[in-house]
């Protein structure tokens, strides 16, 4: 098979500094110095009400920080370091609840491809924290029944999902869980791994990466945007940039705004997907089932379901369902909402997941479900909250060990379970 001309490994600079910022980019940094995963067309902030789109600003390099700043970042980590450390667990462990946490992931990286994503090695390095730890690690069919027994946790758990179904899953990731005998559900979007469609936010960013222009200006809903990239790093930020905007758009509007934005870009976008955005098959999914990998429904097509009309949500709830079952018995009746904010889905599509034969869904809001005498709280198991996968160690494990839901408890981010 020919490997189109982009997406053949080139060692050269602009590929590197490609990889580079990509992989940069699915970290970002907070005031903790936690590194949350940011996977594409997931999670960002919603775009400015601006009509000047400046890309989205890079992490400063150390060498642009202050020395009060990098002493902070210091104090930061270490005071992180100091609270995950196994004493400093025990210490605070009256003060947290013990809890079940589903985490997210999207990609994995293979660097041959040029594909950013979650490195193996440090997936490793967690799983078997995880396993020395003596952590309950379900599957997401042991979550449903977890919650139905309404017992109490007898320690921590977690639930790893991962969304999409691209190829370097099968490539680097289901080894690297099955070598800790980790269950994880993957959420596949069956049109893509039926070789069908590739998906529109990666059309996107191969239109950014590969135009020679360094700006374009585009309509959205009548409003004029402009967006520049005064370097080849940019690019990402201002893919970022449209693609939210596009999550906000009408899902009608949303092709002619990508065919468009070729146009304004000169790029022909494929028609077939490219090897770096290729997607599982269906054989991938029933060998990867042997090994005790479960999946899970995310649409026919992967569009903002609030996005589209009534027949269309059914549609793509209902179908992906009925495609998933029919190709693979290892399939768990929990849907995963795509992007999965609040913004995302709505009583109407709780309705549909419910009439689909859905026994839970999953959101991408965050928090973790608290374990009481009574049982897991669940305060809506159509909307069951999931915190992005995250590589900082220190940031995995306030994570996983419930400091992180207490953190958003403290801060009133989160409503108390029950509410
Ligand atoms: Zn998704």
């Amino acid at each position: 098979m020919r490997i189109q001309r982009h997406f053949a490994f080139q060692p050269c600079w602009s590929c590197f500094l490609d990889y580079f910022c990509r992989a940069r980019r699915n970290t970002h940094e907070n005031l903790f110095g936690k590194v949350k995963g940011v996977a594409p067309g997931k999670s960002y902030p919603p775009p400015r009400a601006s009509n000047m789109i400046v890309p989205r600003k890079r992490r400063a390099s150390r060498s642009n920080l202050t020395t009060g700043t990098r002493a902070l970042n210091i104090l930061k980590n270490l005071l992180a370091s100091a609270i995950t450390s196994d004493v400093g667990l025990r210490l605070l462990a009256p003060l947290r609840s013990r809890c079940l946490t589903v985490v997210f992931l999207h990609r994995f990286s293979v660097p041959d491809l040029g594909v950013p994503g979650h490195d193996p090695r440090i997936l490793g390095n967690h799983l078997e924290y995880l396993r020395r730890h003596r952590y309950r690690l379900l599957s997401v069919g042991d979550l449903l029944n977890q919650i139905d027994d309404a017992k109490p946790l007898s320690k921590n758990a977690l639930v790893f999902t991962v969304d999409d179904g691209y190829a370097d899953f099968v490539q680097v990731a289901a080894p690297v869980f099955e070598a800790y005998d980790c269950p994880v559900t993957v959420f596949l979007i069956t049109d893509f791994v039926s070789g069908r469609i590739w998906n529109w936010f990666d059309q996107v960013e191969w239109a950014f990466l590969h135009t020679d222009r360094s700006s374009v200006g585009m309509e959205f809903g009548g409003e004029s945007v402009r967006l520049a990239w005064p370097n080849r790093l940019d690019r990402f930020g201002a893919s970022d940039e449209f693609v939210e905007r596009l999550k906000r758009v009408r899902d009608g509007e949303k092709g002619a705004l990508i065919r468009r934005l070729g146009e304004a870009l000169e790029v022909d976008i494929p028609s077939a997907t490219p090897q770096q955005y290729a997607g599982m098959n269906w054989d991938d999914v029933r060998r990867c089932a042997l090994s005790g990998i479960t999946y899970g429904p995310h649409t026919v097509t992967h569009p903002i379901l609030t996005q589209v009309d009534d027949g269309r949500a059914d549609t793509e709830i209902f179908e992906s369902w009925r495609t998933l079952t029919a190709q693979t018995d290892a399939a768990v009746p929990v849907f995963c909402y795509p992007n999965g904010t609040a913004l995302d889905f709505s009583s109407r599509e709780k309705s549909s997941v419910v009439r689909a034969g859905m026994r839970a869904a999953l959101s991408t809001i965050e928090g973790s479900l608290e374990s009481s005498s009574a049982g897991v709280s669940v305060p809506d198991r159509l909307a069951i909250p999931r915190f992005a996968y995250v590589e900082n160690k220190a940031a995995f494990v306030q994570i996983a060990s419930g400091i992180e839901q207490k953190k958003m408890r403290l801060w009133r981010k989160s409503p108390p379970p029950g509410e």
